[in-house]
């Protein structure tokens, strides 16, 4: 349950930002007396947490991070924001978490389980409408910009490292993600209300979209994190996950 201490030790990657702050606060609201964070950039101090700053795609700093740490539960959350551009988004979502994966898997890695925040947009293409989607949807043949195709590709990897050295590993998927400390959400509607681009309305007044409350989106990663290996269903699926394929109403 939420509320009790796993007796584990936390690494955060990320931590520092919007979504991977209000993990490290339940961590902590729980029990847990083991949480650091790993960042490139510092943006908030408690003495309750050790801080490991670095950059997620140099596999020097990472790996770190984990052996100071002593991390038996890694939690992913680090991405370059929207807007950065193909080689920032390369850099780090696919070599950094690759480098993190490695560096899970190294023998001498206490590292047990691997929580990663993927996103919603790694199943849109943006040419049809999505109803009623679960994880067993397949990726659209062309991804949506190059923030989600990398978001795609780092989310292969974690899946696929599943069971592999003794690695344990999810992905979780959220959509767009509001609350405090947000930094990317209002601020967009806000540019968009003060630039007059409001006048206008794609659909017939009938499209939805998800939104989910941050605190809920973190509650889901420490359940992601508590439960995996023992109730998470694809503990034993050793295929791909591209060979899993369904339709969807
Ligand atoms: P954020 O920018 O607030 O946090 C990301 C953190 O990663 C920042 O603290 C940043 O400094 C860190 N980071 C970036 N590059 C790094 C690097 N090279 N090395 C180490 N740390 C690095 O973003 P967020 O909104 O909290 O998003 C967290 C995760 O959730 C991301 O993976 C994002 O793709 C995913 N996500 C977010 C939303 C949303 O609406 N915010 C929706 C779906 C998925």
């Amino acid at each position: 349950s939420q509320d009790k201490a796993q007796n584990e030790s936390y690494l955060v990657v990320g931590g520092c930002g919007f979504l991977g702050r209000h993990i490290v606060e339940q961590l902590l609201g729980r029990g847990e007396s083991q949480v650091s964070v790993f960042d490139i950039v510092q943006r908030h101090f408690d003495s309750n947490v050790n801080f490991y700053i670095g950059d997620l795609s140099n596999p020097e700093d990472i790996q770190n991070a984990l052996q100071k740490s002593k991390a038996t539960v890694v939690i992913h959350t680090a991405s370059p924001a929207h807007g950065m551009g193909r080689p920032v988004y390369e850099k780090v979502n696919v070599h950094g978490t690759r480098a993190l994966i490695e560096a899970c898997q190294e023998p001498s890695s206490t590292v047990k389980k691997l929580v990663y925040t993927s996103s919603g947009g790694v199943i849109y293409s943006g040419q049809e409408n999505i109803c009623n989607a679960d994880e067993r949807i397949t990726y659209p043949e062309t991804p949506l910009d190059a923030y989600n195709e990398t978001k795609v590709a780092a989310e292969k990897m974690v899946l696929n490292a599943n069971g592999v050295d003794g690695l344990l590993t999810c992905a979780i998927r959220p959509a767009g993600i509001f609350g405090p400390g947000d930094r990317q959400m209002i601020s967009g509607f806000y540019g968009v209300v003060k630039n007059g681009q409001t006048k206008w309305q794609v659909g017939d007044n009938t499209n939805l979209g998800d939104f989910t409350y941050v605190g809920n989106v973190a509650h889901a990663h420490l359940l992601a994190a508590d439960k995996l290996g023992s109730t998470y269903p694809y503990a034993s699926l050793r295929d791909p996950i591209d060979s899993i394929d369904i339709s969807v109403g």
